[in-house]
């Protein structure tokens, strides 16, 4: 079998362009002892894989120039020499951006889907999903009461964080870019969505939907929302530091926010996080995702471009905003 795979060409300087990337072809073996042959029908495209396109220390090492990328997939078991793993099964893997691999069997997650669509592993009941959910409630404790500022609100993981506040009786604030983002925040029933575009001064916004403060800042965008986030807490608010999309393409270090000194006399907490340390929260999360998609207090929206040489194109809307909640590859 041959299989058509996404390859970074050069490291981005700034904003990814189509030249970082490159289309490929590799051939699939059949599997050996203990391998499994999968067919991608589903690829995740992720903000963090910015992260990895450049040459740094991290906590997960950076994507090689002329290898395939790698990223989260939904696929079918084509074929297979591994115990418990079956032509047909639906598996999970980290071996996205390409139409089809071989690999040992301990590289896969077999899906039980629970009835949901299968895809849905990559987004509100996948990774950004579980993201949500420790951000909120471990990293921030939010509680009942509280006042949760959640940015980039209407992408995957922020859509999902404010349907958890809402869920848990919090009052929640959503920024996002653009009407119709506001019109999905107002779909999944948030108090008070803010479009930064047309309200760039966020401290303001706040003010005007928040005069008490927020007590919870879940922050996927950094730079100026963050900053207007620490003038807007309340004493003791808690931050969940998930993401700095903003941030991403900068091709020199950020001015900070110029307001870091709040810290102190707020005596406020900010806490980063990554999703990966907190794998085993995830039988608890799925339970109570299921609970609340049952009861439809829990929906997503996706955004699917189709077919593998659209992933590159794909990666740059996350950039651009052009993504309405999870953002995802459709493969043949
Ligand atoms: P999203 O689905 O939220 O897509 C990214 C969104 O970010 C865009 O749609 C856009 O929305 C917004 N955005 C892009 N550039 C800017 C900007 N300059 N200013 C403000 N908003 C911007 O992606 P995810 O839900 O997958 O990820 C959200 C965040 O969570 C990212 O920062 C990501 O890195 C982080 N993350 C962190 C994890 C962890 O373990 N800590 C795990 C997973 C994700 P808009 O049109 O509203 O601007």
């Amino acid at each position: 079998m041959r299989s058509r795979e996404i390859r970074l060409k050069s490291r981005p300087e700034g904003e990814p362009a189509p030249e970082n990337f490159e289309m490929a072809e590799a051939e699939v073996p059949s599997p050996g002892p203990g391998e499994v042959q999968v067919r991608n029908r589903w690829m995740s495209v992720d903000p963090y894989m910015r992260g990895r396109m450049v040459d740094r220390p991290s906590y997960v090492p950076p994507f090689q120039l002329g290898q395939a990328l790698e990223g989260g997939a939904v696929g079918e078991v084509t074929a297979s020499a591994a115990e418990g793993f079956a032509p047909g099964d639906r598996v999970l893997s980290m071996l996205g951006w390409r139409e089809a691999f071989t690999a040992p069997a301990k590289a896969l997650t077999k899906l039980d889907t629970h009835g949901l669509p299968e895809q849905a592993f990559l987004g509100a009941a996948g990774m950004p999903g579980l993201t949500a959910w420790v951000g909120l409630l471990k990293i921030a404790e939010a509680r009942e009461g509280d006042t949760v500022f959640v940015s980039a609100a209407a992408g995957a993981v922020g859509s999902v964080a404010c349907q958890i506040a809402k869920n848990k009786g919090c009052t929640v604030i959503g920024s996002a870019g653009g009407p119709e983002k506001l019109e999905f925040l107002r779909e999944l029933g948030i108090d008070h969505g803010i479009d930064y575009q047309a309200e760039p001064d966020l401290a303001a916004a706040l003010a005007r939907v928040a005069p008490r403060g927020i007590d919870v800042y879940f922050d996927n965008v950094g730079g100026d929302h963050l900053e207007a986030a620490l003038t807007a807490a309340r004493p003791h608010a808690r931050f969940a530091i998930c993401g700095a999309i903003s941030q991403y393409n900068d091709r020199e270090a950020p001015p900070g926010p110029r307001n870091l000194q709040l810290i102190i006399g707020k005596r406020l907490r900010l806490q980063g996080f990554i999703v990966s340390d907190h794998m085993a929260d995830t039988p608890q999360f799925l339970r109570e995702l299921a609970g609340w998609v049952r009861s439809g207090k829990l929906k997503w929206r996706e955004t699917v471009d189709e077919g593998i040489e659209s992933a590159p194109g794909a990666f740059t809307k996350l950039f651009t905003g052009e993504n309405i909640g999870k953002m995802l590859i459709k493969l043949a």
